[in-house]
């Protein structure tokens, strides 16, 4: 869940220990996570009240009401049904594989200021069975498959459910479970409750660090979420660096490949830059060299209807005037929901292999298979 009022927020984490006074930094910027954030929210809340649902004693009429709340909410769709459904058959059949039953708690706040100054958060999911604590966290967004791996955000939240639990449990595991149902992404990572602590550990004084606002500036993949990352110096730095290291005329294939990799972050530099300069311009202030102008517009009807009208009134036959186009699969499943869609016409669904696309290594798809390369390109190369 969004965090709200934490200084040094565990879903920054990653950000900070990188980049220790990167939140300190931050703090002159505002939020501009919108409305996004404003969905992942109604969606967390939808995903909660099904777990309530499942796992405590909850009255039907109150289920409904608080149900109808939800989906009455203009940013509610009906596709939210289907992923959060999914969220919860995850917990559900982790559930299920455990031999006895197992204590489960939802949206738990949890404090790991033992760790961090003033470090708290919630879990969506916190599980306790045998030996093992779970923390299982539901990210709705779709921009950016999250891993669970060497994730601190969850290791924090599992901090703080160590602390919390380890009077009643002896927890000598810890599991984290990332589910993202949009982008299918189910994502795991497991260490021992000692080796949580040795983390736990070292980030101690990266965290003085962050709330203190000193240490080093470092740029990094961290920088994306940054509030600061269009006038972020370091970063500036960083990217600028990007070609300057060799003195050959030609770049060699393994220059390219790093170029390429920086590139990634380039993109995205220059186009925070470019928000930053229009926000400027728009203020009235002066970004030297650039300037505001009238973008491209296309010609549009002010009143469709009344125009239409008027063209069928002069004896242009509807049918002539208006197309009939079937929804495409993504507007489909946000009318039907996935699962159902999946039941009424899955059989009808089918995936064509996509273009040869350039990505880095480390992506998660399966290289393109040789062998269609060479159907596709008879095995030519320059
Ligand atoms: S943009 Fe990157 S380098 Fe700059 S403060 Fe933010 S995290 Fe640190």
């Amino acid at each position: 869940m969004p965090e709200e009022h934490a200084f040094l927020s565990a879903s920054g984490a990653h950000r900070w220990i990188n980049c220790t006074p990167s939140a300190a930094l931050e703090k002159q910027f505002p939020d501009t996570a919108g409305s996004y954030a404003a969905e992942g929210t109604l969606a967390h809340s939808l995903a909660e009240l099904k777990l309530r649902k499942q796992f405590e004693v909850m009255k039907l009429s109150a289920y409904k009401q608080r149900l109808a709340e939800i989906q009455s909410d203009e940013l509610y769709q009906r596709e939210m049904d289907g992923y959060t459904d999914a969220y919860v058959d995850y917990i559900r059949s982790l559930c299920m594989a455990f031999a006895g039953t197992p204590y489960v708690v939802v949206e738990k706040r949890l404090d790991f200021s033992q760790i961090v100054p003033g470090g708290f958060g919630t879990g969506d999911c916190v599980i306790l069975y045998d030996d093992t604590l779970h923390i299982v966290d539901l990210k709705y967004g779709k921009g950016v498959a999250v891993s669970a791996e060497n994730n601190p955000q969850l290791r924090l939240y599992a901090l703080g459910a160590v602390q919390e639990y380890s009077l009643l449990y002896t927890i000598r595991q810890v599991q984290m479970h990332i589910v993202q149902p949009r982008l299918d992404n189910i994502s795991t990572d497991s260490l021992t409750a000692d080796e949580l602590q040795q983390w736990g550990e070292r980030v101690k004084p990266l965290a003085e660090q962050a709330a203190k606002g000193t240490g080093e500036f470092r740029a990094g993949d961290w920088c994306r979420f940054c509030r600061a990352k269009a006038q972020c110096r370091a970063r500036a730095v960083q990217m600028l660096e990007i070609g300057k290291r060799q003195t050959d005329p030609l770049l060699s294939d393994a220059e390219i490949g790093s170029i390429l990799t920086a590139a990634q972050s380039l993109q995205s530099w220059v186009k925070s830059l470019e928000e930053y300069a229009e926000r400027q311009l728009i203020a009235g202030k002066e970004i030297p060299g650039w300037k505001l102008v009238e973008g491209r517009s296309n010609r549009t009807l002010t009143d469709t209807d009344a125009a239409f009208q008027v063209l069928e009134q002069s004896g242009y036959d509807a049918a002539l005037l208006y197309e009939r186009k079937p929804l495409n699969l993504t507007a489909l499943e946000k009318l039907c929901g996935k699962k159902h869609l999946t039941e009424l016409i899955g059989g009808y669904i089918v995936k064509p292999p996509g273009k040869p696309t350039v990505v880095p290594a480390a992506d998660k798809r399966r290289p393109y298979a040789k062998k269609k390369l060479e159907e596709m390109f008879g095995g030519k190369s320059s």
